[in-house]
């Protein structure tokens, strides 16, 4: 009888681990369009901005294209995001929380923001460089890594994203 339920067991175990592999295999698609997607990932951050006293979401500009350079960036409190240079819902997702976090850098403190966000050449090396190590940079990715799959957990709850 115990040997039967340890089999049992070892056969479930196995089954777990046959679901969770096929799982990670599948991948995560927009169910909405990008519109949508990126107003729900603003509503996952509603409570965020909210706790940093920020009563306003960003104007999100979607631009259905490449950029030679960027995924997306931020300027003058609006966000830009290039569709076609994000390979996944991941990557979109990532970059947007990444740009929103420059936003509430920006908004917090203005004069700290404006003292980082210089306007770089990006056609030099150091400069790019120096940039990708810039503190709000560094914030920015954090943050972005921190809340990436919360974020994909909130949008498939809402529909707007699914596994296939
Ligand atoms: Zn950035």
């Amino acid at each position: 009888m115990a040997l039967l339920i340890f089999i049992c067991l070892v056969v479930l175990f196995f089954v777990a681990l046959i679901n969770d592999m096929l799982e990670s295999r599948k991948k995560w698609v927009k169910a909405v369009p990008y519109s949508k997607l990126v107003n729900a990932t603003l509503q996952y951050t509603n409570n965020i901005l909210f706790e940093n006293k920020i009563s306003h979401f960003p104007k999100v500009h979607i631009l259905y294209k490449t950029h030679p350079r960027f995924k997306g960036y931020y300027r003058n409190s609006e966000i830009y995001i290039y569709t076609k240079s994000n390979e996944s819902i991941e990557d979109i997702v990532l970059t947007i929380l990444h740009e929103l976090k420059h936003y509430i850098d920006h908004m917090k403190d203005p004069q700290y923001f404006e003292k980082f966000n210089k306007n770089y050449d990006f056609s030099s090396f150091s400069h790019f460089l120096s940039y990708t190590c810039s503190p709000l940079e560094i914030s920015a990715n954090e943050f972005a890594y921190k809340h990436q799959d919360l974020c994909l957990k909130f949008l498939a709850k809402k529909g707007v994203i699914k596994k296939v």
